[in-house]
């Protein structure tokens, strides 16, 4: 429960113990500035330092460890499978790990949801999901177009950036970012503007000079873009448009998946059935990476390697990953909980909120948080929250957004201990400046 938590700034590490980080590793390092800490153990939904300091993790990888850190659960048979000697690399070779994981996600995950989906297991990060959709999407209609949305963040490889909104990382790709372009994600007009009256025009009007698009990508809440939750009434519009216009629709539920948003995937809610799906921070459940491209199975027109990567066969991850699936995915009892404590989540970021002028929360279940109309505010509250113990961190193009993202396991005590430093660090950041 509630430790006692000072506003002092915590000790920072001594430089012996960061000096090797800051001599030899690249200044491309971005959250350890955040956080000047030497992380050494976990568990659940905390993080300790060498130095024996505890934090409450509301970060959890950024998605990449919906089930918390070190999940025993997951560990054992693990640990079961490398003293039995259990193959590890396999590239996309058959292995009885793999098998487990296929029939657990069809069982567990597509029957139940009357999915049918071919699994296709790019590179283990999301940017090789996105990548692999983009590809199959082009070769599937022979078009070189792809349309996304304003704020979107898809990942850091070329295909990638090249749908993804965020200008600082779109200038790292030091050349052209072409065959794409950026409609407005829902609201982006504050509802003064119809959401798909431009589009749905210049798809009609053969003198539009806009080319068709293979595919349409689009995240559900913009996890990295600032926490905007598209309506599912928008996103039936959106799944809609596309079959009436024949363009594809690829939902990447790398960040919202995998339960964040308290079901499984973060369309179901929407009652949409995307034709491709990218998967991964949390499909292996255990901070290991794998990710899926899941493929309507009249698209699958891949010939054998035509896509290809070294390590699309991690078998630690599908053993924890198969793991996960079978006690969190077993029945609807997980799920139920996770949708409580992102209604607990709203409620208390809600109450934060309603204390500023011009602060709103955004996101949908436990991918939520409260954008600053100042875009100084969200990021001196990450750090006061810091020294109070909590890890949180930023979004949006101005990280003007704080993003609240704790383990989905976490229990309604430990959620109300974070939220209480969130209310806390929010009040000292803005105290003073009222
Ligand atoms: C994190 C993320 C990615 C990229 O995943 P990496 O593993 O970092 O390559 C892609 N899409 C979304 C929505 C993400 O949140």
């Amino acid at each position: 429960m509630s430790q006692t938590m000072t506003s002092s700034p915590a000790t920072s590490p001594t430089d012996a113990a960061t000096s090797i980080f800051e001599s030899l590793e690249s200044e491309v390092r971005s959250y350890c500035r955040s956080w000047p800490a030497v992380f050494t153990r976990a568990a659940g939904p905390r993080i300790q330092t060498e130095d024996g300091r505890e934090y409450l993790d509301f970060f959890s990888g950024a998605g990449a460890l919906n089930y918390g850190h070190n999940h025993p659960e997951l560990l054992e048979p693990l640990l079961d499978y490398l003293r039995d000697g259990g193959i590890l690399h396999s590239l996309d070779m058959y292995t009885s790990a793999k098998r487990d994981f296929l029939t657990a996600f069809q069982d567990l995950i597509l029957e139940p949801r009357e999915l049918d989906y071919r699994v296709m297991f790019p590179g283990p990060t999301g940017t090789n999901a996105v990548e692999a959709a983009l590809k199959l999407a082009r070769k599937v209609t022979g078009r070189q177009h792809i349309l996304s949305f304003t704020n979107a963040f898809h990942g850091m490889t070329l295909g990638s950036l090249s749908v993804t909104g965020n200008s600082m990382k779109r200038r790292g790709a030091g050349i052209p970012l072409t065959n794409s372009s950026k409609i407005p994600y829902d609201d982006y007009f504050s509802g003064t503007t119809e959401d798909f009256l431009w589009l749905e025009r210049v798809l009609e009007d053969s003198g539009s000079g806009v080319d068709k698009p293979a595919a349409i990508i689009v995240e559900t809440v913009q996890g990295e873009g600032g926490l905007n939750a598209a309506r599912l009434e928008w996103l039936r519009a959106l799944s809609d448009l596309c079959r009436a216009h024949d363009i594809l629709l690829i939902v990447d539920d790398v960040q919202a998946g995998c339960g964040r948003t308290g079901t499984f995937f973060s369309f179901e809610e929407a009652g949409i059935v995307p034709d491709i799906v990218c998967l991964s921070k949390s499909i292996s459940g255990y901070g290991l990476p794998m990710a899926l491209v899941l493929i309507r199975p009249d698209l699958d027109v891949w010939e054998p390697g035509e896509h290809n990567g070294t390590f699309r066969g991690h078998n630690a991850a599908f053993v924890t990953g198969t793991a996960a699936l079978e006690r969190f995915w077993s029945d609807d009892v997980f799920a139920k909980e996770v949708r409580e404590r992102g209604a607990e989540l709203r409620r208390d970021l809600t109450a934060v909120a309603e204390q500023y002028d011009g602060a709103e929360v955004r996101g949908r279940g436990l991918l939520t948080g409260v954008a600053f109309p100042d875009p100084e505010v969200a990021g001196r509250v990450a750090q006061a929250a810091f020294r109070r113990g909590l890890l949180v961190e930023t979004s949006g193009p101005e990280s003007e957004v704080l993003k609240v993202m704790p383990a989905l396991t976490i229990t309604a005590e430990d959620l109300a201990e974070g939220t209480r430093i969130i209310a806390d660090s929010v009040a000292e950041v803005l105290g003073t400046a009222r």
